[in-house]
């Protein structure tokens, strides 16, 4: 999926930023970006990230989100499981706003 043709509306005038019908960072990297820490995650979903390893250039190249990202929920699939950088991902902070004001571009 091309995620230009994403609907994206980011909620305006809010002085608080949350995640909640956001999900822009995931739309910046087709695959969930595991480290060592995908060692601890269910085999089947290591296929699912292994297997997405191997067509990454393309997923990227069609701007295709996350794999693992719910374009309908703007959601993680898979939030109990997802990747260590994922959970560390500050809400509001530079790298989220930065993310944010390229989707407004
Ligand atoms: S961390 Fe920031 S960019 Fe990512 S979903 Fe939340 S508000 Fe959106
Ligand atoms: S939170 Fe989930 S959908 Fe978003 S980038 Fe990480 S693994 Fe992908």
């Amino acid at each position: 999926m091309d995620v230009s043709k994403t609907k994206i509306e980011l909620p305006v005038a809010s002085a608080v930023i949350t995640c909640e019908g956001c999900g822009v960072c995931c739309t910046e990297y087709s695959v969930p970006p595991y480290l060592d820490e995908i060692d601890f995650i269910p085999g089947e979903l290591q296929r699912e990230v292994y297997a997405a390893r191997l067509i990454e250039d393309e997923l990227q190249a069609a701007k295709r989100p996350c794999i693992w990202w719910d374009a309908s929920t703007h959601k993680c699939i898979h939030h109990d499981e997802r990747p260590n950088v994922c959970r560390e991902y500050e809400v509001g902070g530079e790298l989220c706003l930065e993310a944010r004001e390229r989707l407004l571009r």
